[in-house]
């Protein structure tokens, strides 16, 4: 049987529950990333580093919630530190609570920002730093990067995004093109600032050069995907320091979260005591459940030297993976703990990968494919467009099996 005849064979349930999903549900989906034609395989549960569907699969969750799962489903401290919350403090006071000082002032130290607040989500960090950006400086206008992912209605995946919220603002610019990038500033006066990835994480595990992150000026450096890539952020292997960052991702603890932090200067049209302050509401983002799941994760869990190994050990998959795919039309790029796997019609190099428009144009869609059904069949849960995110709670042996795996796929 083919392998999508088996996809079919193996998921009844949860074609069963797509069938009658979407009639609540545009295409019976609430994030479209995660769907996957012609339906997507539906998960009960997640534990530790595996996750389990509803027609009773087990699988190894590669995926890591996007990066977002570092500690692993449910982990036991986490969940204490909010159970903590619920049985003695409660959820959202409507008022200033001692949880906010306590992680932000971890959250300074480790990052290196003077300052910092927090938001729902690293979507929400973004906006409210372009909107800093924007009121410090008077000027209108933002550079991103063709590729560049700032959340839900901030994707450049192919230029400006036809559900952006102000097209006219962003002008949109090729990564890792130091001449594209002057060319803008050339062109445009009304420039506020330059939000950038130093990984381009949704836009293929791509690097930024350093050439390239030195080039750029009063500069937002989006660190929602890439702060878990070094103890202090993937900024801290930067020649120059970001003006103002943004994070997200597993500095909740798995609960919805976003920060955004940097100069004193800037931060300060945040002050409620200035006149004429920005404002920076938002009903939950002080919320004591994420406060304290937050804290107690970066503090106890995600040590600088957890951070380390956990990084050492994807370079070590990606280098695994790298011999693996030698000859074939695949290849993996990315830093540390995070990479994404490409299959092109060229089969264009790692080294040779700097941006989008370097593998996207010549995407080897079917053979990528049936590489994805063929895993997910083995047991190992990776998301289709190639993405992998280590957990703290993913076992060695189990990721040399699955690099085993990959070596029989590729023979
Ligand atoms: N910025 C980057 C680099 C991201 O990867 C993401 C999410 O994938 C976001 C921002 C948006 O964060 P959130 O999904 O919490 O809104």
């Amino acid at each position: 049987a083919s392998a999508e005849q088996r996809f079919n064979d193996r998921n009844p349930k949860s074609f069963e529950y797509h069938q009658s999903a979407v009639e609540s549900l545009p295409g019976g989906n609430t994030r479209s990333l995660l769907h996957t034609a012609p339906y997507p395989v539906v998960m009960n549960r997640g534990e530790g580093s595996k996750l389990f569907d509803l027609d009773g699969h087990v699988y190894q969750d590669f995926v890591g919630e996007l990066t977002a799962a570092i500690y692993g489903h449910s982990h036991p401290r986490i969940k204490e530190a909010m159970m903590h919350v619920l049985d003695n403090v409660g959820l959202s006071l409507g008022a200033t609570n001692v949880y906010e000082k306590k992680y932000a002032e971890l959250l300074c130290a480790r990052f290196n920002i003077p300052t910092v607040r927090f938001a729902n989500s690293g979507t929400e960090a973004n906006l409210h730093c372009v909107a800093a950006a924007r009121r410090f400086t008077g000027r209108r206008k933002v550079v991103v990067f063709r590729g560049g992912y700032h959340g839900s209605v901030l994707s450049f995946a192919f230029g400006a995004a036809a559900n952006n919220v102000d097209p006219q603002d962003w002008l949109v610019s090729q990564y890792n093109d130091i001449r594209a990038l002057e060319r803008v500033f050339e062109e445009h006066a009304d420039i506020a600032a330059v939000l950038v990835e130093a990984m381009q994480g949704s836009g293929g595990g791509l690097a930024g050069s350093q050439e390239f992150l030195r080039a750029i000026r009063l500069f937002i450096l989006d660190e929602v995907m890439t702060s878990r890539l070094h103890p202090a952020g993937l900024a801290a292997t930067l020649d120059e320091a970001p003006d103002m960052k943004t994070f997200g991702k597993y500095l909740g603890g798995g609960m919805p979260f976003g920060a955004f932090g940097g100069r004193q200067d800037i931060m300060a049209v945040y002050d409620p005591r200035q006149s004429g302050s920005l404002a920076h509401s938002g009903t939950f983002q002080n919320n004591t459940l994420m406060l304290n799941a937050g804290y107690t994760g970066l503090k106890e869990i995600y040590t600088p030297a957890a951070a380390d190994a956990l990084n050492q050990r994807g370079e070590e998959l990606r280098n695994k993976l790298l011999a693996v795919f030698a000859g074939t039309k695949f290849t993996v790029t990315g830093v540390g703990s995070l990479m994404c796997i490409h299959c092109t019609t060229t089969g264009v190099g790692a080294d040779e990968i700097h941006c989008k428009d370097d593998y996207w144009p010549h995407d080897y869609a079917d053979l990528k494919r049936l590489f994805w059904l063929e895993m997910l069949e083995a047991g190992y849960w990776i998301h289709q467009r190639g993405s992998i995110a280590l957990m703290l709670t993913m076992e060695p042996a189990v990721i040399d099996d699955f690099v085993g795996q990959v070596k029989e796929f590729c023979i």
